[in-house]
């Protein structure tokens, strides 16, 4: 991959993303060029289910329909700019380019059942998290549905390919199995574009994942997760909390000062009343900040009746970040204080920390 990019011409940012657009739409493109609505199904198909990268590899459509699609319509809305591969060949994390210039990154973690894709819901992020990478350079814009998509079908068209390069340790051909929306942004701020998204990956007739395998991690919009009950496909939701009471948490996720902490426990127990699903915390663990027993303890007590697990993720240390990981020992301690409260906790493994995986790192590794 070369290290110069050109950026794309006016005419190539003019065109209509193909990916933004429903079944419906897309018949009407095709229809209005003339032709049967049949070739509109072959399209989408080719889209959705053969994860073609341009018209070009379209060939069951007439040459000439091509052409006059591509003249007018694009399916290229991001340009992979940096790959990198895990020492352990496990984690592949890519940086995209954007059609106006922005970049997002998106991540591939390769287990031995599971093939999880974690993707960007907006360029940047608005909700200033002291801890978190992709907060310091703020939000530059929400990404459309096509751009989340593209992400996806990417790395789907990566895993179904196994000419393609990077070589990784899976075998290939393989297909993703788990999509979760954990890389930068909060997707609870671009609701729209991100339930767009997650229709059409989980339509049967397009992507067609497993609403199930899919996680929407948020930082705790409220109205937001009310909202998300009531969509009715099994979405899972992960909630950040990172910390047990309002004046830590406000320290760290400043979104706390609006929604705070009882407010947001009691929305993640409405959203686990109305759809029976279980919600999880993500807890990232940070030295001398929120790993103290005490708080283990203050957890437990307040999330104990509700239909919960907890993720503790050790902390990706960010550069000029005054906040480090808690050692393993304090990690397990921690874990197993909320487990006396019967409360199922996990401790996330490790992924990528090398290759600056972790929670837009690579982005920022870049500009340096
Ligand atoms: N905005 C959403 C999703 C993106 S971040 C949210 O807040 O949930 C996905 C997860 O990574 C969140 O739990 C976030 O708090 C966490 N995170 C951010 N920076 C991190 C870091 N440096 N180390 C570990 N986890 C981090």
């Amino acid at each position: 991959m070369s290290m110069i990019h050109l950026l794309p011409s006016e005419a190539e940012r003019r065109r209509t993303a193909l990916l933004d657009l429903d079944l419906a739409e897309v018949t009407e493109v095709v229809t209005g060029l003339g032709q049967p609505a049949f070739r509109a199904r072959q399209l989408w198909e080719w889209l959705y289910r053969r994860y073609a990268a341009d018209f070009d590899a379209m060939h069951t459509l007439p040459k000439a329909l091509r052409e006059r699609l591509a003249e007018e319509y694009t399916v290229q809305v991001l340009t992979p700019v940096a790959q990198v591969v895990s020492a352990a060949r496990d984690t592949l994390k890519v940086l995209f380019r954007l059609r106006d210039g922005q970049t997002i990154e998106a991540v591939l973690m390769l287990y031995d059942k599971r093939r999880t894709l974690c993707i960007s819901s907006q360029a940047g992020c608005a909700m200033g998290c002291t801890f978190c990478a992709t907060a310091q350079g703020g939000l530059a814009r929400n990404l459309t549905a096509g751009e989340i998509v593209a992400q996806v079908l990417f790395f789907a068209r990566y895993l179904a390919d196994p000419a393609l390069e990077p070589q990784t340790e899976v075998a290939r051909p393989t297909t993703v199995t788990n999509i979760v929306l954990m890389g930068m942004g909060e997707p609870m701020h671009n609701y729209n574009n991100v339930w767009k998204a997650l229709r059409r990956l989980t339509d049967p007739e397009a992507f067609g994942l497993g609403a199930r395998n899919i996680t929407l991690s948020t930082v705790g919009l409220v109205p937001m997760i009310d909202r998300m009950a009531e969509e009715g496909i099994q979405i899972g939701l992960a909630v950040s909390l990172h910390a047990p009471n309002d004046a830590l948490r406000s320290s760290l996720v400043p979104i706390n000062k609006r929604y705070d902490v009882a407010t947001l426990l009691d929305a993640a127990a409405r959203y686990t009343q109305k759809t029976k699903r279980r919600v999880t915390f993500e807890y990232a663990l940070m030295a001398g900040i929120n790993d103290s027993p005490e708080l283990a303890h203050e957890l437990g007590a307040k999330i104990r009746h509700l239909l919960c697990h907890v993720n503790l993720i050790p902390l990706n240390p960010v550069p000029d970040s005054p906040y480090q990981p808690t050692s393993d020992a304090d990690t397990a301690a921690f874990a197993e204080i909320l487990r006396s409260y019967g409360i199922s906790t996990t401790v996330r493994l490790r992924r990528g920390i090398e290759i600056n995986a972790g929670c837009g790192q690579l982005k920022r590794a870049l500009a340096a």
